[in-house]
């Protein structure tokens, strides 16, 4: 979501005549994008800052703006804490940082605006001329959450719940597509519940509109909480052909116990189900979850049944966290915490268990052929200028796994281009990634409906 934010940051810039250097010590306005989901991300906030801090000594006449949740949860208070803050804007405020910015160039500062938006486009919208524009692009469905889960910040920071329109989120597809992006992923907290309290069509309605967009090849979202999975999301992993065989379904706790204190609304037993159903409607999807480790109270037989659960739905890959106390987030005045140490061996078990399954799952794809749609010439490769013969390409398959290639030798065919779908037959498995050739680098047609997935 901050991606996405940044994005539309730096297209309303634009229209101040602003362009993009990556060097902040040649800006003339720095913008710090910020998050509070976690306290360490808060921290990184402030010590980025002090180093702005020593630049600005240098150079007087540059602007430093804080966006984000940490902008909008401490407002004042941050340029109190670090005075070489000039503008301070909250999530909601986005669309008037032109204007912030107009009167901090004419001298006024420190400016605060942590007030609310005056409707969802003012803070979400296409971001023309914006970051670094690649294949795969994001579009905020909707905005804040209702879920008020114990640990979290989000509904604090970012507001109550509002969905876009479908004709807004098409639009802004339809333009990511002609300004060349080929994947969307579409944001936002609980996707199934998009449009309901708006009276909006359903999320996988949505979804069939977004998969009319000629010159899409693919389409992701994320989250959807396992709480409000519908049938028809799962139905719409077997209809939807450009949608890919990739379900990220947050479970944070195996323990029933837990999950009740967390308030997600579901037992291990109905996650397990949902999990099961996709699985018949969709076999082969790959499967991803975030995990909170060391929740107030958690036991260690809380934590096994969580290790447990991991080994039981076999993920593809998963998120991991040590829970940390939140400002407004019920949780932080729970008792029993969990001790830091504690916290750091049930991570690491946590992370140990999961990439025991990962390497067996990407060994698995060994001798398989992937469909691959290119994202560019891989890091390595192009840092080292190697000739067009011994080129690497990187990208992902459907399934989210990142695959790097190389051309069959002597192949006849033109090389990958960024944003084409190519075969790969993949020789290696590492634990992050997959290693293969292109047999045929030819452009693949999308898989026909029904191919891999079959309707619930
Ligand atoms: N809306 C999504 C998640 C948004 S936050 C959902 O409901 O699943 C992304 C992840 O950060 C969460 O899934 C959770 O695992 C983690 N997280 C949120 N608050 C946290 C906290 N206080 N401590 C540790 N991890 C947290
Ligand atoms: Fe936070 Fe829960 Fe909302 Fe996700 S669903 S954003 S974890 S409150």
């Amino acid at each position: 979501m901050n991606v996405y934010d940044s994005e539309k940051i730096a297209g309303l810039l634009a229209s101040r005549g602003y362009r993009i250097t990556r060097r902040p010590s040649e800006a003339d306005l720095v913008v710090v994008n910020t998050c509070a989901i976690r306290e360490k991300a808060e921290q990184k906030v402030f010590s980025y800052l002090g180093r702005l801090a020593g630049l600005k000594r240098r150079r007087a006449d540059m602007l430093v703006a804080v966006g984000g949740c940490v902008a909008q949860q401490q407002g004042d208070r941050i340029p109190a804490r670090q005075p070489c803050v000039d503008i301070v804007f909250g999530t909601q405020a986005i669309g008037r940082l032109p204007a912030l910015v107009e009167r901090a160039e004419a001298g006024f500062g420190p400016l605060t605006d942590t007030g609310p938006a005056e409707g969802i486009e003012m803070i979400t919208g296409a971001a023309a001329g914006g970051l670094d524009a690649g294949i795969s692009r994001f579009v905020t469905v909707m905005r804040g959450c209702d879920n008020y889960c114990t640990y979290c910040v989000v509904p604090f920071v970012r507001g109550r719940e509002v969905s876009r329109s479908p004709e807004a989120v098409v639009a802004e597809v339809r333009e990511l597509v002609a300004d060349g992006a080929r994947e969307v992923t579409l944001l936002g907290q609980n996707v199934n519940s998009y449009g309901r309290k708006e009276g909006l069509c359903s999320f996988a309605r949505l979804l069939a509109r977004v998969n009319a967009v000629d010159g899409l090849a693919r389409i992701r979202f994320t989250t959807s909480h396992p709480k409000d999975l519908s049938d028809e999301l799962i139905a719409a992993f077997g209809s939807l052909d450009k949608l890919c065989r990739h379900l990220h379904l947050p479970v944070q706790s195996g323990s029933d116990a837990v999950l009740k204190r967390m308030n997600r609304g579901y037992t291990r037993q109905h996650y397990l189900a949902r999990v099961e159903r996709i699985r018949a409607a969709c076999p082969g999807i790959a499967l991803s979850t975030d995990i909170i480790v060391g929740f107030p109270g958690e036991t260690e037989e809380d934590f096994r049944q969580t290790l447990e659960l991991i080994r039981e739905v076999e993920y593809d890959s998963l998120f991991a966290f040590k829970y940390s106390d939140r400002p407004d987030a019920p949780a932080r005045r729970f008792s029993r915490k969990v001790a830091e140490e504690e916290k750091k061996r049930r991570l690491k078990a946590v992370l140990d268990t999961q990439e025991h399954i990962t390497r067996r799952k990407n060994r698995q794809c060994v001798g398989r052929i992937e469909t691959v749609l290119v994202e560019g010439v891989s890091r390595r490769n192009a840092a080292a200028g190697a000739g067009a013969a011994r080129m690497q390409w990187t990208g992902r398959t459907s399934e989210n796994r990142i695959v790097n290639f190389s051309r069959e030798e002597g192949a006849a065919v033109a090389p990958p281009q960024t944003g084409q779908l190519v075969d790969v037959l993949i020789e290696k498995a590492f634990a992050h990634s997959l290693w293969g050739r292109a047999p045929a680098v030819r452009p693949v047609k999308p898989r026909p409906k029904g191919d891999a997935c079959y309707a619930a």
